[in-house]
């Protein structure tokens, strides 16, 4: 069998670049269902974009590679799409979009798209061996069982990348990569919750409170999350993809209070006041009374020295933490790192060095923010490559 495009993995790119790339495109997955991260993504209604998607929400050795795909397909397009699709659809904070109903509403105008395009879609189909020769790239695929062998002129790998393997992540596209001797840089968990020695804020487990993260060059104003295991909630996700192991990170816990200030003013006209009974107006009375393991908050606030207020305003704006690692892939919304840009045009997501060879996807080295920007890279960069396919097509004739 024959086909003009083979493209591997039926997720969020994969359907997208089979949307695109035009009739004689077969798309694999060895998933019993296409877009299964779509299905479970942001609590079941997808963020499937952000509103205020910019190039500088990414990661990636290098800080230009994703820009020329996001110029071409950016969330407006994405949210055209959804609208044409009358999907209704809300912002529910700092530009992220949700699905009103339900996430399977994406999924089915994607597959809804590649019908339309003419592309077929096979799925519990697993890649058993692949070569490239003069007839193109040769797949042996297994399918009800049975092998099938399949050429195709171009190959599009949008297997993903290796978080959640529970919900089929392989890591295929670094093998295939190899096997074609192109670069891969180093993978690591992104999007992640961090683990601390003895589970030490166990006691704190479901306690939530908003926090300024800075790390690595980023900063964040998002929700801070106490769980048994350690630290998450939105701004330790966000600030993992910038952490590497034996680095401390330091959290601001009330980076919209001016402490030192209402402390001041405060034990001039209620000097007897407890001072733990004050900070528990600012931060949570289990986190105040957790901090007091370490930090000297007795006393009341007529007894507070100048020099002992600031001390302890800087102690809260800058509390340190110390991961001993992360939750890892098992829990990680996405993979850092991948397969390396300097082998890729950023034009068409093809190999520079491979004809007809595509990545695209969390398997290529382009990280987003949380908040929808994994979703518009995955949009983004399978329309460069599909596109990119039926433009090549329609040239040849
Ligand atoms: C729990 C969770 C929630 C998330 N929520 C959001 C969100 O709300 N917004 C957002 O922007 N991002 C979110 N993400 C990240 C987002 O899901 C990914 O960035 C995105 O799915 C990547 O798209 P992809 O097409 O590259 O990979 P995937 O969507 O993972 O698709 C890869 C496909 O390849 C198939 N595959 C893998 N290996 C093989 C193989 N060996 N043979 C055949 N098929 C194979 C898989 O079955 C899968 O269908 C979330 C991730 C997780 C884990």
């Amino acid at each position: 069998m024959h086909y003009t495009t083979l493209i591997l993995g039926a997720g969020a790119a994969g359907l997208m670049a089979a949307a695109q790339a035009g009739p004689g495109t077969l798309l694999v997955d060895h998933a019993r269902a296409p877009g299964e991260k779509i299905r479970i993504s942001g609590g079941g209604r997808c963020n499937f974009t952000n509103m205020h998607c910019d190039f500088g929400n990414f990661l990636g050795a290098n800080p230009h590679f994703h820009k020329s795909a996001l110029s071409r397909y950016s969330q407006w397009d994405f949210l055209d799409l959804v609208q044409r699709h009358n999907i209704p659809w809300h912002e529910k904070t700092l530009g992220q979009l949700f699905c009103d109903r339900s996430a399977r509403d994406i999924v089915a105008m994607l597959v809804a798209e590649t019908q339309a395009a003419g592309a077929t879609l096979w799925l519990q189909t697993r890649l058993r061996d692949l070569s490239r020769t003069d007839a193109g790239f040769v797949a042996s695929l297994e399918r009800d069982g049975r092998s099938v062998t399949v050429t195709a002129d171009n190959l599009v790998v949008a297997t993903g990348g290796k978080s959640i393997p529970k919900m089929g992540a392989t890591g295929m596209a670094y093998d295939i990569a190899r096997q074609f001797n192109m670069p891969v840089t180093e993978t690591r968990p992104g999007l992640v919750p961090l683990t601390f020695p003895e589970n030490r804020f166990a006691p704190l487990a479901g306690v939530a409170t908003p926090v300024r993260i800075c790390h690595g060059g980023a900063s964040f104003d998002e929700a801070l999350l106490f769980t048994h295991r350690g630290l998450s909630g939105p701004a330790i996700l966000q600030i993992s993809s910038y952490w590497t192991e034996s680095e401390s990170i330091s959290i601001d816990l009330l980076p919209t209070t001016a402490l030192a200030r209402i402390l001041r003013d405060k034990r001039r006209v209620e000097g007897r006041r407890n001072l733990t009974t004050e900070l528990t107006q600012h931060l949570p009375s289990r986190l105040v009374e957790f901090l007091g393991q370490t930090l000297d908050l007795k006393g009341n606030l007529g007894d507070l020295s100048d020099a002992r207020i600031e001390s302890l305003a800087t102690a809260l704006g800058s509390w340190t933490v110390m991961p001993n690692g992360s939750e890892g892939y098992r829990t990680a919304e996405v993979t850092l790192g991948g397969i390396d840009t300097a082998g890729l045009s950023s034009a068409s997501m093809m190999s520079k060095t491979v004809p007809g060879l595509y990545f695209i996807g969390e398997a290529v080295d382009v990280t987003g923010w949380l908040g929808g920007y994994n979703f518009q890279w995955a949009w983004a960069s399978g329309h460069a490559a599909g596109t990119a396919i039926r433009t090549a097509q329609a040239r040849a004739g």
